[in-house]
């Protein structure tokens, strides 16, 4: 079984790296690929180029053989939207072997707004990663999702190509590359929010030397 992560990775951080490999081992999957997107299409756009992210996810991962970087939506160009993505991903690996979609707790609150959202539960099985505590929902149709398409069960999401909902509780770390830019910005370091590879590699190309606009 695969899964997916996909991110702005503006850059990629210890927050991102730690949920992965705690959903990889937690699954035991047989990859994790993790995919930044071109442009994005509910946020705000990256600041760094793909090809700068790209080789900061690169080299965050070139240790951890099960992680991989995937450069699709990258390579396609224009607004990344998820549908598209995992379209290409079955075309590759057929239409009955599992795949998960991991999303933060906070993008899963904004599912209901992606595009075409029921296709993409039909596609897939989300994985959400969640802080401890009840899964909540604020919105009504996403409650009733998760009311008919929730398992706890990890071998429920290995017998059928998609369509579930799993709740893991991930490691909690409160870092955000929003934070991790502005340091840079304002000069500061963000040193241990980051791999050392990728903050050497955002600093050598002044990838956020500029200040940035409040988010
Ligand atoms: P930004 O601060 O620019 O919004 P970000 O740090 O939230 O960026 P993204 O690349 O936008 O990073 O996030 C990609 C995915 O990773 C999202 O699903 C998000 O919920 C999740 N994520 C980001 N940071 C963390 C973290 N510290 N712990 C767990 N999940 C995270």
């Amino acid at each position: 079984m695969i899964g997916l992560f996909g991110g702005t990775f503006d850059p990629v951080h210890h927050g991102h790296l730690r949920v992965a490999l705690d959903v990889l081992q937690h699954l035991n999957l047989a990859q994790l690929r993790l995919l930044p997107l071109a442009a994005a299409v509910h946020r705000r756009q990256p600041i760094a180029s793909p090809e700068q992210r790209m080789a900061m996810l690169r080299t965050a991962i070139r240790d951890e053989p099960l992680l991989i970087a995937d450069d699709r939506e990258l390579t396609r160009g224009g607004p990344s939207y998820t549908l598209d993505t995992l379209r290409s991903f079955r075309d590759e690996l057929g239409a009955t072997a599992p795949l998960c979609l991991l999303v933060g707790a906070d993008a899963f609150d904004g599912f209901p707004d992606w595009h075409r959202p029921v296709d993409i539960l039909d596609l897939v099985h989300l994985i959400v990663m969640q802080r401890p505590g009840a899964p909540t929902a604020r919105d009504a149709w996403l409650r009733d999702q998760v009311e008919h398409r929730r398992t706890d069960d990890p071998a429920a999401l290995r017998g059928r190509a998609g369509g579930h909902i799993y709740f893991h509780t991930v490691t909690q770390l409160d870092i955000s590359a929003t934070r991790i830019r502005r340091l840079l910005a304002q000069g500061r370091s963000p040193r241990y929010l980051l791999p050392d590879a990728v903050l050497a590699m955002a600093r050598d190309n002044r990838c956020y030397a500029v200040p940035q606009a409040p988010a």
